[in-house]
């Protein structure tokens, strides 16, 4: 078939970073891509993920054609049954009992009806995300410290600050076009910013690190109370701005001096020396410009949500935020987090950063011309497949995510889609652990055959273009979920025959009187509206990437909190008292390590792309068990073996790979493999399924195990 040659600018799928990308398409149908010069993520550049994309294109392992138990149908058939699942499930056992669990590698324009649909229609908020196992933790704690889900910072932050700390976050393998932004800063400013990296495992990022600080799992808030106490001892307190602009200084320092008083008690708390958290603490207090970046080593945890408050505290009473070179930063995993953030498509939002407060839930009822409208949360995401196990949601719509891989507590996972009486996945592959539990399988468009947007870390505003042609049968995901809303008597309510369409309404909404980010109590927002809304048409085709939202027009701010205006009701800042706390399960005689998951730098969470190339194969072939070489020894466990990493919630049966990267007493295992490319397991049904009180994040980096010599049936 001809192909008219041509060059696209889009947007990588893969990480928060959010890269530009030029794809170019040839005559003869081949396809290269290069980073996009013009693009302010990346400034050209591509990591190993994002140069590989063209090799990831092939159409082997698509899933082509609608089908149902088995049977391919058209696609008439496929959405008339989805829409008759979901009514008679709705009639039979109410709105609650049917959900969706979507994800970040979604375009915000399919993340926005997909909301409207459950929210707006269906009547309940059991949407949720597989970003909830990414950074929600992150989203709770700048809620509960700013009023909204405001990501302070820009990338330049990180070139222009004199120390830049890592927590919890393999900058180098999870980011790798950040970090090596951070690395040609070093060099143009002769080691500037210095970095400091906090982890309890030496990673990658450690390399080009001036410290790194390999704390205990789990006592990430200790050290940043322990920063507090230090910073006030120090008389590093900026007074001016914790008047002006934030409540609560007082009763989070009593906190820090009880949990953290001294450096001693900080270093055994941490497991430090005591000489190593006095020099971190000193290079803190004396160095103007910091930047605090931190990701899933922080989130994921049963208290992650304190934990990034731990951080934003340290921030906050410093004054080191809002200004160029300063803030805490907290970096997504995946592509589209924060445009799900910002439609609100997560089970604890209502839409477009609004809550559920009555007034809120007025305004958007009207704004959409809702017959019902949900005006409470729903069941975020573990909580959500436990309700399918336990049979109160009775119908269950994936799209685009693979949770019998990537959720914690995986077998329980699978045990409950498998007894769920209707189980729709729409995804653009065949053959995944998900994909087997579905009763109605949809094929959905992918990367290069999607138009729409996607919002990155630093909240920039980027088009994906498609540049191929649907392949098969399959469709863009706002389509598939259009069509099933028009069969449920919604039809009006979407109307949409472009992505342009639903942007332009998602816009709309956030400038709806003015009440975007809105907490219900009626304060005004002071942002400009008016790049977002402008979006309609040509405009929408030709976007180029933006950041929003932004300080409002004549405001005189640059960024956000500079100078206050923060976005509670009084517009003070908030800091929280953070007390001592642990993850929730201890290791003990029985199950002696603690297992921390992660990813490896060339792969994608469940392989479904990255797989696909064998050079990004080459780097990591298969999953494996580090375990520092003492405890091997002592377990009898030799380099390459087989062992079994076992829980109280299951196992999986890894190949061992002793280093000294990793602490005694601790095992890391990467996330990425499922089926059709593992046949031993996937270690997420090792993981434990306790989460975070606020942010309902999962603790997937700490799960007490046994590793034991794999020995053959
Ligand atoms: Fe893609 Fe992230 Fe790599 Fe950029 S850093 S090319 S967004 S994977």
């Amino acid at each position: 078939m001809a192909v008219e040659a041509c060059e696209v600018r889009t947007t990588c799928p893969y990480c928060g970073v959010g890269c530009g990308v030029v794809a170019s398409v040839a005559a003869d149908g081949s396809v290269t891509v290069r980073g996009d010069s013009e693009h302010p993520a990346n400034l050209g550049r591509l990591c190993s993920k994002g140069s590989a994309l063209a090799e990831t294109l092939a159409l082997d392992d698509r899933l082509l054609h609608p089908s149902i138990d088995g049977q391919r149908v058209d696609w008439d058939t496929a959405l008339d049954a989805v829409a008759a699942g979901l009514r008679s499930t709705i009639e039979q056992f109410g709105p609650e009992s049917v959900a969706l669990y979507v994800s970040g590698q979604l375009l915000t324009e399919d993340y926005y009806v997909a909301n409207k649909l459950m929210k707006g229609c269906i009547g309940t908020a059991n949407i949720d995300t597989n970003s909830r196992v990414c950074m929600s933790s992150s989203v709770a704690g700048h809620k509960r410290a700013f009023g909204s889900d405001t990501v302070p910072g820009r990338y330049e932050d990180l070139e222009e600050a004199d120390l830049l700390v890592l927590v919890g976050s393999n900058l180098a393998w999870c980011h790798p076009v950040l970090y090596q932004r951070v690395l040609a800063a070093r060099k143009r400013r002769g080691g500037l910013p210095r970095l400091v990296v906090i982890d309890p495992r030496r990673t990658a990022s450690c390399d080009q690190a001036d410290t790194h600080l390999a704390l205990a799992p789990g006592s990430d808030s200790a050290l940043f109370n322990g920063l507090l106490n230090h910073l006030h001892r120090h008389d590093r307190i900026d007074l001016d701005f914790l008047d002006a602009h934030t409540e609560g200084y007082l009763a989070a320092l009593k906190s820090a001096r009880e949990v953290a008083p001294s450096i001693p008690e900080v270093a055994r708390r941490c497991g430090l020396d005591e000489q190593q958290v006095a020099e971190f603490y000193a290079e803190f207090t004396r160095t103007e410009k910091v930047v605090t970046v931190y990701s899933q080593g922080v989130n994921q945890s049963s208290f992650g949500t304190d934990k990034v408050n731990a951080i934003i505290n340290c921030h906050l009473a410093s004054g080191r935020i809002g200004k160029p070179g300063c803030g805490p930063f907290s970096v997504t995993g995946q592509p589209n987090a924060m445009g799900g953030r910002e439609v609100g498509g997560l089970a604890n939002q209502l839409a477009a950063h609004m809550d559920f407060a009555p007034s809120d839930v007025e305004r958007v009822q009207r704004f959409w011309g809702s017959p019902v409208i949900a005006t409470r949360p729903g069941l975020k995401a573990v909580d959500l497949f436990r309700a399918v196990g336990e049979g109160r949601v009775r119908a269950i719509w994936i799209m685009g995510t693979n949770p019998v891989v990537s959720l914690p507590d995986a077998d329980a996972v699978r045990a409950a889609l498998k007894n769920c009486p209707l189980v729709v996945v729409s995804d653009a592959v065949a053959d995944t652990d998900t994909l087997r539990c579905a009763h109605i399988r949809l094929p959905a468009a992918t990367w290069g055959e999607k138009d729409g947007t996607v919002t990155n870390s630093e909240r920039c505003i980027s088009r994906q273009r498609a540049f191929l042609d649907l392949p098969g049968e399959a469709r863009p995901d706002w389509w598939i979920i259009s069509e099933v809303a028009r069969r449920l008597g919604f039809a009006e309510l979407f109307p949409y025959a472009s992505p342009a369409e639903i942007f332009r309404e998602h816009a709309a909404l956030s400038g709806f009187e003015n009440t975007a980010w809105s907490d219900g109590s009626g304060s005004r927002r002071d942002f400009d509206i008016s790049a977002l809304v402008g979006l309609a048409g040509a405009a929408y085709d030709a976007l180029a990437p933006f950041h929003w939202p932004r300080p409002a027009i004549g405001s005189g701010a640059e960024r956000f909190f500079a100078a206050g205006g923060f976005f509670t009701g009084d517009r003070r800042a908030r800091l929280l008292a953070i007390g001592a706390r642990a993850p929730a399960h201890a290791p003990d005689e029985d199950f002696p390590l603690v297992l921390n998951t992660g990813r490896v730098r060339d792969h994608w969470h469940t392989l479904t792309r990255t797989a696909k190339s064998a050079r990004l194969s080459a780097h990591i072939p298969e999953p494996y068990a580090e375990i520092h070489p003492r405890d091997a020894a002592r377990l009898g466990i030799r380099e390459d073996a087989l062992v079994r990493v076992f829980s109280r919630w299951g196992e999986v049966i890894v190949r061992a790979k002793p280093s000294r990267e990793q602490q005694p007493g601790s095992v890391f295992v990467p996330m990425h493999w499922g089926a059709p490319y593992a046949t031993r397991g996937r270690v997420d049904a090792v993981v434990n399924p306790v989460t975070d009180p606020f942010s309902g994040q999962p603790e997937s980096k700490h799960t007490p195990v046994r590793v034991l010599p794999w020995q053959p049936a």
